[in-house]
């Protein structure tokens, strides 16, 4: 896979938290295979998968492929190559097929669906879990209950999009980010908004 291009793709993983992402991976594939929330067009996915590649692990990533709420029409984060005008909606998936033909990923799983869905009769334990899906309160503090309770011992909580400041970011991940800490997770390492926690 060639890392320089993954900065090209469409999405939202700035080039130094994708690299942390990666080096984190590859680290905790160690334990067992990776869980994405928030796919998108694959950004992020394609450096989970660099990095489990080291392990010969999977990446399973999750994402209804409808968009989030500031994706949808007339929001901050619209974009109209992800609109179906037929459909009239947003659908990431075609982006996401292509982007894994492009770089020729072997060892990711994608789900389409809801999060909490496929958190129901969810068996498998992970070795790291990315939280990057829906950013109201509701959404991540659901995906944090539904998804921590799947990683190993000593295996990873990764989550996107941490601002302390309410003037510089919504707060919910930073919430759950104290939830974690509170229900005895480590910090781990943090590159800009992306944190990296321990279960211990
Ligand atoms: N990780 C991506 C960005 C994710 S954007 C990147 O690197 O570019 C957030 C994504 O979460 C959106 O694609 C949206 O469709 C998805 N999402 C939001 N709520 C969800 C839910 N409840 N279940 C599944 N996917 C969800
Ligand atoms: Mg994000």
């Amino acid at each position: 896979m060639n890392l320089k291009e993954i900065g090209n793709v469409k999405g939202f993983m700035p080039k130094n938290e994708g690299m942390a992402l990666l080096k984190w991976a590859e680290h905790f594939s160690s334990i067992g295979p990776l869980l994405e929330i928030g796919t998108y067009c694959g950004k992020s996915s394609l450096y989970l998968c660099a990095g489990a590649k080291h392990n010969n692990e999977n990446v399973y990533t999750i994402d209804h492929h409808s968009g989030s709420e500031e994706h949808q029409l007339n929001e901050e984060y619209f974009d109209e190559e992800i609109y179906d005008q037929a459909l009239n909606k947003i659908n990431t998936l075609p982006l996401l097929i292509d982007n894994i033909n492009k770089f020729k990923v072997s060892n990711i799983i994608p789900i389409v669906a809801e999060s909490k869905k496929v958190s129901v009769n969810w068996s498998i334990n992970l070795g790291m879990v990315f939280i990057d899906g829906g950013h109201s309160f509701e959404s991540a503090n659901s995906d944090y209950i539904a998804w921590e309770t799947y990683i190993s011992k000593k295996g990873a909580l990764v989550i996107h999009d941490i601002f302390e400041n309410p003037e510089e970011g919504g707060q919910a991940p930073y919430e759950i980010y104290k939830k974690a800490l509170n229900n005895g997770y480590k910090l781990y390492e943090r590159v800009e908004t992306i944190i990296c926690l321990i279960k211990n």
